[in-house]
């Protein structure tokens, strides 16, 4: 860490280190069942829960929680321990945590770990920083003010310069999401919510931009509820001109606020689930993501290229030979596909799921698994809409509303259907 901090007891440090001396962490599931003698999740939560038990094994904790109509959640053991620190060349070991108050800069933060994006930055924190040996890492927790967080993380969202409506709704979806999770997903760690896609990203302070500091000013403490519950906020580039369900995208169960629905002011009953509904649908051109804004590249309409010995070469690693075609079996009402089969000269081999049909064929992967396939000379040309998975508020979309003069109020209605507008 670098910049201007003082350390507890005072101590004032330019540069300063941190190695953790010890080694064990462990991973448990905890299942948990709802109780009216346990403790909430988080600090906004009512219900409450208590432990049933740990379970080293992610299935059997899963199994548990079925069977005691609860839910499971991951358990690290191994927080804190004894730390090395070394301030400005002073050098100590202490138990954790080390507290550390100012505006630092940290080395190599992983950014969207576990996804093909994945690459690592120097990032800054300020505020009060709590740093704990964790196995044989370490780990800072920093405690923000609300809207700072919620407006750091739609920066990194939106882009900065997008319509000022459209980075209220964003602001919105985003504090949603913090309210929601905090504390749910970590219920024995020090913090409310982790920096990473499993909570929401949060890469740090350099990305904080003052017009979206001022979006989460001037909506501050707003969430969206349903049924008197803050909403899985879900968000994505662009939809293409039809939004998706969980189900399709996740295979979870569907959530009553967002079903699919046209991205425009009315809904003509466009259904692009089959590759006729699908070839119909492509050449509309009235879809509010379907919006020209400087610096943001749309892809509401994209072509990808392949010549076979390419896409036989690419897809090698299913075993299914030179490649003859690719199937879509099973699409949503976008167009997104969630079940293709390749079919090869040796054998046919099918794949699963939005996100692995976008990396199996993508290059390194596909805006969206919205697409037909067309066999064009000896090659095929994949045609194809939207940028996401498509799910909740399709971001170019808002965009394309704030142009069109609707505020933020309009664009979370539209996107969020049934939900309300609730301060925290
Ligand atoms: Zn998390
Ligand atoms: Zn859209």
């Amino acid at each position: 860490m670098e910049g201007d901090t003082v350390l507890e007891g005072g101590i004032k440090a330019r540069r300063i280190e941190v190695r953790s001396l010890s080694s064990g962490l462990k991973e448990m599931y905890a299942v948990f069942r709802p109780s009216p003698l346990g403790k909430p999740f988080g600090r906004f939560h009512e219900e409450r829960w208590e432990m049933v038990g740990l379970y080293p094994d992610v299935g059997e904790a899963y199994r548990v929680a079925r069977e005691v109509g609860g839910t499971y959640r991951v358990w690290v053991e191994g927080w804190g321990g004894r730390i090395e620190v070394v301030a400005d060349g002073r050098r100590w070991v202490m138990d954790s945590p080390l507290h550390v108050k100012g505006r630092v800069w940290v080395e190599d933060m992983w950014v969207g770990k576990g996804f093909h994006w994945q690459r690592r930055e120097r990032a800054l924190y300020e505020g009060k920083i709590t740093v704990y040996g964790w196995g044989k890492g370490v780990r800072a927790v920093v405690e923000l003010p609300m809207e700072i967080y919620v407006g750091a993380v739609a920066s990194s969202e939106m882009h900065p310069d997008a319509p000022f409506e459209a980075l209220k709704a964003q602001v919105v979806a985003a504090r949603t999401n913090l309210v929601r999770t905090a504390g749910k997903h970590h219920p024995n760690e020090p913090y409310d919510v982790c920096a990473e896609d499993h909570c929401q990203v949060f890469r740090g302070l350099h990305v904080l931009k003052d017009r979206v500091l001022k979006a989460a000013e001037e909506t501050a403490g707003e969430i969206i509820t349903y049924d008197g519950e803050p909403i899985e906020a879900r968000y994505s580039k662009s939809c293409g001109g039809i939004t998706e369900t969980f189900s399709v995208v996740w295979g979870e169960e569907d959530r009553p606020y967002s079903p699919s629905f046209r991205d425009w002011e009315r809904d003509e009953g466009y259904d692009a689930s089959t590759d006729e509904g699908f070839l119909k649908f492509y050449p509309v051109e009235d879809s509010f993501c379907n919006v020209d804004f400087p610096g943001i590249e749309n892809l509401y309409r994209w072509e990808v290229s392949y010549s076979r010995e390419e896409l036989t070469e690419k897809l090698k690693h299913l075993g299914v030979g030179k490649v003859l075609h690719i199937v879509p079996l099973k699409r949503g009402r976008s167009g997104r596909i969630y079940e293709l089969s390749v079919i090869g000269l040796e054998c046919e081999r099918k794949i699963r799921g939005e996100y692995a049909i976008r990396e199996t064929l993508g290059n390194p992967f596909l805006p969206s698994s919205a697409f037909v396939v067309e066999k064009v000379g000896d090659g095929f040309v994949l045609k194809g809409m939207g940028w996401g998975h498509g799910v909740g508020m399709c971001q170019i979309g808002a965009i394309g509303m704030a142009m069109r003069g609707y505020d933020y109020r309009d664009i979370l209605k539209h996107y969020y259907r049934g939900a309300t507008l609730t301060r925290v």
